[in-house]
């Protein structure tokens, strides 16, 4: 096994890591920026150190900086979290030429998946199902673009390759705002990603968001672990995930899984990672595999009671799957809500002072979080303070569950968004299942 680890990132998932590498027997570096000399996980490591300011290019975005930490404690791996620079094909070939081993996939493998027009190209020859599309980068012809267009039927989506969080995206109903839309969408490109490639997809109108978790060890080994419904979003933000996704049958699940874990095999996956889809009318349409753990990835665990960040630790360790795909067994329902330091309304970020903190328990509750009383939320990062997660027999004992764990759960001095995760929780749409990915936002009056 890995003898030492660094942690490099913050927050509930560096306390995630933490806990893992300790079940493990690993020793545990936390790097971390002056604002978080106190987060839980730093306290709790064997070692820590100060990488920066709180500004987020001088710490956590600071590769230099993370791999001299590496150097100095003389670890043997780092594992990047989601965000940050956990798909960063550079960092990752830097850890590894600095001879660390990156806890994820190869350089070359995230470079791939961060081109869309690559993955998507990739995973076709892998027999995934992707959306009817361009099928490559859109030229400058613009007779060709309105053919292409014509093609797939409008409305169509021109997107940026090399986009991100859910930014670079324009929907095109009508021909006469197609060429202008194509234009408008590769300046923006090259200013948000310094890459001006767009393609063009059909327009789903009212898909939901599901994807598939894989595990794989890069030695020729892959399984998945079902699937998970992340339709209720806001601003392309997940707010609420859950496994399985109403609807999908044993069937399709091992249908689209298989597909995916063979892919992995295709491309030399080697880590955990997701395959996330668009699903239709019942069919799923590949949009983009994500090469790092994600933040919903406990629903996952709770219904297949497989440790998916220890895993992570044990391939890069080096060792082959110890899981077959007959050993995956999606069992009962798990939900999570993610609780952010903001107003329910407005959605302003509220950081600040906790002076009173009481999580909730009881059989089936897991609470994923960092924060404590008296932690100060600082402003400077992502507002999520913690994910709660239920597990019942069915999905209606998971949802009862959530709605007394939410209830329980007690957190002041700064606003969270708690009062919205109860009104989803006891929205009846949302308690029958199945709604889609533009849900939310028409329940908030948005769209
Ligand atoms: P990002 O990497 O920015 O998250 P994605 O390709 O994952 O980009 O797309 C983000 C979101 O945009 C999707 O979850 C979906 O809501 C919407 N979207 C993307 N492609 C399509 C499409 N072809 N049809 C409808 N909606 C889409």
């Amino acid at each position: 096994m890995l003898d030492k680890v660094v942690i490099a990132n913050r927050g509930e998932i560096a306390l995630r890591i933490l806990r893992a590498c300790k079940e493990l027997g690993i020793k545990t570096v936390a790097v971390h920026s002056t604002v978080d000399k106190n987060l839980k996980h730093v306290l709790l490591a064997d070692e820590s150190i100060c990488i920066g300011p709180a500004s987020a290019t001088e710490s956590y975005l600071n590769i230099p900086r993370i791999i001299s930490a590496a150097e100095v404690t003389d670890a043997a791996a780092i594992h990047p979290g989601y965000g940050f620079l956990a798909e960063n094909a550079d960092f990752a070939e830097q850890v590894e030429n600095s001879g660390f081993i990156f806890v994820g996939p190869t350089p070359d493998v995230i470079r791939i998946m961060g081109d869309k027009v690559a993955a998507i190209e990739a995973m076709k020859q892998a027999g995934v199902p992707c959306v009817p599309g361009s099928g490559g980068p859109l030229d400058d012809d613009d007779e060709k673009n309105k053919k292409v267009a014509k093609r797939i039927g409008y409305p169509v989506i021109i997107k940026a390759s090399g986009g991100g969080g859910g930014r670079g995206m324009r929907v095109v109903r009508e021909e006469k705002d197609l060429l202008k839309s194509i234009q408008a969408t590769q300046t923006e490109a090259r200013a948000a990603f310094g890459n001006p490639v767009v393609y063009m997809e059909k327009f789903l109108e009212n898909p939901r968001h599901i994807e598939i978790q894989v595990l794989a060890d890069g030695q020729g080994n892959a399984i998945h672990l079902g699937e998970r419904d992340c339709s209720m979003q806001r601003r392309h933000q997940k707010v609420v995930e859950e496994a399985p996704a109403p609807g999908i049958t044993p069937e399709m699940r091992k249908s689209i899984g298989e597909r995916c874990a063979r892919a992995c095999i295709e491309i030399g996956y080697r880590g955990a990672g997701t395959f996330e889809f668009l699903y239709e009318n019942g069919e799923f349409y590949f949009i983009e595999m994500n090469t790092r753990i994600q933040v919903e990835h406990p629903v996952s665990e709770m219904v297949t009671g497989i440790d998916l960040v220890k895993e992570q630790l044990r391939i890069a360790a080096g060792r082959p799957l110890s899981i077959s795909q007959e050993d995956v067994v999606v069992r009962g329902h798990a939900i999570e809500c993610r609780i952010n330091a903001e107003d329910p309304k407005s959605f302003l970020p509220s950081p600040g002072l906790i002076t009173r903190f009481h999580p909730p328990g009881g059989m089936g509750v897991r609470w994923d979080s960092h924060i404590y009383t008296e932690y100060r939320v600082p402003p400077n990062y992502d507002s999520m303070i913690g994910k709660l997660i239920t597990y019942g027999e069915n999905r209606d004992v998971a949802i009862a569950r959530m709605r007394n764990a939410l209830s329980e759960l007690i957190v002041e001095g700064i606003k969270t968004n708690t009062p919205l995760q109860k009104d989803i929780m006891a929205d009846e749409n949302f308690q029958n299942g199945g709604t889609n990915i533009h849900y939310l936002e028409k329940k908030l009056g948005m769209s």
